[in-house]
């Protein structure tokens, strides 16, 4: 039951919402999140209480909006979905917030995007659920006080640090969401490919699925374009070679970077020496916004071991170098 979820404009929103899982129990990896979460949903609703506040963070694609409608359903309430962008106006936010129903999720996806006046009126909401609002205007305006129905908050973002604090201390439960491994993501390739209808062999997913960031978002993608070479140049069937074939047309490289991926280490190592460089010339030398950098491309090339993170800026690693097939600098030339 959701109510007010944007409206998917294109077949590929379509198809990422038909394959998104609708439980906890098809919800595949993140063991941490999913135990915290059963447990205080399961008392929560024991208690017949709203469940508290809860903040994910992680990297785009790696099941944030999917955990958020699978906490609604497994509380069987109401799902409001919005964004930080989206809510520009504290009467916008009103406006949802005095909708919802006793014990619904309200899902605010990009939630460090937040205006400063728009969070102002969500501190009360979530602490007393009650929200103070003006009415009329000039000297006749007052403020008056609003009841909501106890709910839940859930707030997604790729990272925590961008919350201010006072918002980050209003969330009972965080959690972070982190990469996949290939084992987790073959099962999501092979539970993909059977709902499309996709014949695929195990080793056909192990090869997407290693190919594809730790992503899920990414391995659905994937997916659907070596469907699509598998229709065209062979049988249909995916198998390794042809799923290899397929994601080598797509520049996906054998250990599943793309093309900014090898384009920003190409220019940490041949502009920079390697580094160390600030985040900023990176950005400049790629022409990629600085946001883009740090949410989406390096913290898989950070967490693969590829880039390390220093006080004095970003370097690449001897197994970047030897990636792209290079001599890493011996340890006394850094
Ligand atoms: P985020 O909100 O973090 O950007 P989404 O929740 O939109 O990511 O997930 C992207 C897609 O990946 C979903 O459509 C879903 O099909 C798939 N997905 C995400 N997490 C999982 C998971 N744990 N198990 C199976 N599929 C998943």
């Amino acid at each position: 039951r959701v109510v007010g979820a944007s409206v998917a404009s294109s077949n590929e929103d379509a198809l990422e919402r038909a394959l998104r899982p609708k439980d906890l129990d098809e919800y595949v990896g993140q063991a941490k999140a999913r135990e915290q979460l059963e447990i205080f949903i399961g008392a929560a609703r024991k208690r017949q209480e709203a469940l508290d506040h809860v903040l994910l963070f992680g990297p785009p694609g790696l099941g944030k909006t999917t955990l958020s409608h699978i906490i609604a359903t497994e509380l069987g309430v109401n799902l409001r979905q919005t964004s930080g962008p989206v809510l520009e106006k504290p009467k916008d936010l009103a406006a949802i917030l005095t909708n919802l129903e006793r014990h619904d999720v309200l899902f605010i996806d990009e939630i460090h995007r937040l205006s400063p006046v728009v969070e102002e009126i969500l501190y009360p909401a979530l602490e007393d659920y009650q929200i103070d609002i003006m009415i009329g205007e000039g000297p006749a305006a007052r403020s008056i006080k609003l009841d909501l129905q106890p709910f839940t908050l859930v707030g997604a973002t790729t990272r925590a640090g961008m919350l201010t604090n006072p918002l980050r201390d209003r969330f009972g439960i965080v959690a972070r969401l982190e990469f996949y491994s290939a084992e987790e993501l073959g099962r999501i390739v092979t539970r993909s490919a059977r709902l499309l209808g996709a014949p695929i062999d195990e080793e056909g997913a192990m090869e997407v699925a290693r190919r594809s960031r730790g992503t899920p978002r990414i391995a659905n993608r994937l997916l659907r374009r070596v469907r699509d070479y598998a229709e065209v140049k062979g049988d249909g069937r995916i198998t390794r070679p042809m799923a290899d074939k397929a994601l080598a047309m797509l520049d996906v490289d054998p250990v599943g970077f793309d093309v900014m991926d090898r384009k920003l280490l190409e220019a940490i190592i041949h502009r920079f020496d390697g580094g160390p460089v600030g985040l900023d010339n990176v950005a400049a030398a790629i022409g990629e916004a600085r946001d883009t950098i740090e949410d989406v491309i390096e913290p898989y090339l950070i967490q693969q071991g590829y880039l390390q993170r220093t006080p004095r800026g970003r370097v690449a690693t001897a197994t970047a170098f030897r990636h792209l097939g290079l001599q890493p600098p011996q340890a006394g030339d850094l």
